[in-house]
């Protein structure tokens, strides 16, 4: 007979369960199970990384997208959003401020926009990497070939982040339109594992249909692909999206994820996502103390942020601030963390 406070003790050890016991977990599993989860993830991460949570500066470098994934606000299809996109100078610009706020990641996420070819995307990693040799640059702007890819990790980008959304391809066209597939999007993972850069895949939780066998795919998909990175955040609808009145991601089982993952990946770095603080107050330190160690404030300019709306009300934050970053640092040190200047690159164990 399956138990889960087993399952995640034999999780623990072996890094891996099968399908059905991921699925059993997720279905049965109780506050009792999750509290377990919990304190077992945050012993692991301690073993992996200290008291160190990393931070990264996220610039939304462009709303333009030619995608039209049902769930996203900012999809080619939604006609009242304002669209912009940033200019080398501005991108530039918000590093220079977040490098000297100790930021020491640059992440640039944005829509799949034509203008960001290759020449211009390398360009922009080439100057940043010129002008802050010490910072890591991680790019978000989705699926390009496998020769993009390569060019982008030979300007010197090392990291890169493509949530693969879900594991199941009948899942996956229901959050897609026809031109979008699984397939493609894992092919665009391998691509980019293989060329070497960090690789980060994810879901969000609680997206439109998502059952406990799809999160157990998942689940399956993370301990296979075994990657550095990995997004978790709840589903938030989109009042201009197909999904306007689909039920929110449910925040606990968010954390319950962010727990097994770390279990079963012990050195992932695992964000504790903006999407999380906005469907609770103080969701991302929340996420912090289940596991995560990642933070992204936002480093754009204030009218990018207000234009780059994933989902409703997106949390602003004010963290990007000195004075709202030093509120966040106090805040964890009281709790036993310390928010450090650094890279924060994966640790290979
Ligand atoms: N275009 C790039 C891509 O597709 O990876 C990067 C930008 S995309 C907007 C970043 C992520 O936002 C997606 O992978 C998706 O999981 C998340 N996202 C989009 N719409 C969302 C929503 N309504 N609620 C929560 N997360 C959302």
């Amino acid at each position: 007979m399956m138990n889960v406070k087993d399952l995640i003790e034999k999780l623990n050890t072996q890094k891996s369960l099968t399908l059905e016991e991921y699925f059993f977990i997720l279905d049965n599993y109780t506050e009792k199970d999750a509290e377990f989860a919990k304190k077992l993830a945050v012993q692991i991460r301690k073993s992996v990384y200290g008291n160190a949570i990393y931070i990264r500066g996220l610039i939304e470098v462009s709303n333009y997208c030619k995608n039209g994934c049902l769930y996203c606000g900012i999809n080619r299809d939604n006609k009242s959003c304002t669209r912009y996109r940033l200019s080398m100078e501005e991108i530039l610009s918000c590093c220079e401020n977040g490098y000297k706020l100790g930021f020491r990641t640059f992440v640039m996420q944005g829509g799949e926009d034509n203008h960001f070819t290759d020449e211009f995307v390398c360009n922009v990693v080439k100057e940043i990497k010129a002008r802050f040799p010490d910072c890591a640059v991680t790019l978000s702007l989705g699926e390009r070939s496998y020769d993009s890819y390569k060019a982008l990790y030979d300007a010197g980008a090392d990291r890169y982040l493509l949530r693969h959304e879900t594991a199941d391809s009948e899942h996956y066209s229901m959050l897609h339109p026809s031109d979008l597939s699984l397939k493609t999007r894992i092919e665009c993972l391998e691509n980019l594992k293989s060329i070497g850069f960090q690789t980060g895949c994810g879901i969000m939780v609680g997206s439109p249909y998502q059952t406990n066998e799809h999160l157990a795919k998942d689940l399956k998909f993370i301990e296979e692909f075994d990657p550095q990175m990995c997004g978790i955040g709840p589903f938030l609808p989109h009042k201009d999206t197909v999904f306007a009145d689909k039920e929110k991601g449910s925040f606990e089982l968010t954390l319950f994820l962010l727990s097994l993952i770390r279990i079963m990946k012990p050195s992932i770095l695992l964000p504790s996502t903006t999407a999380l603080g906005t469907l609770r107050e103080g969701g991302r330190e929340m996420g912090i103390m289940a596991g995560a160690n990642v933070i992204m404030p936002n480093l754009s300019p204030d009218t990018a942020k207000d234009k780059y709306m994933l989902y409703d009300n997106k949390l602003r934050t004010g963290l990007e601030s000195v004075e709202g970053l030093e509120k966040l640092k106090q805040k964890f040190a009281s709790i036993g963390y310390e928010i450090v200047t650094d890279r924060g690159d994966y640790k290979k164990q």
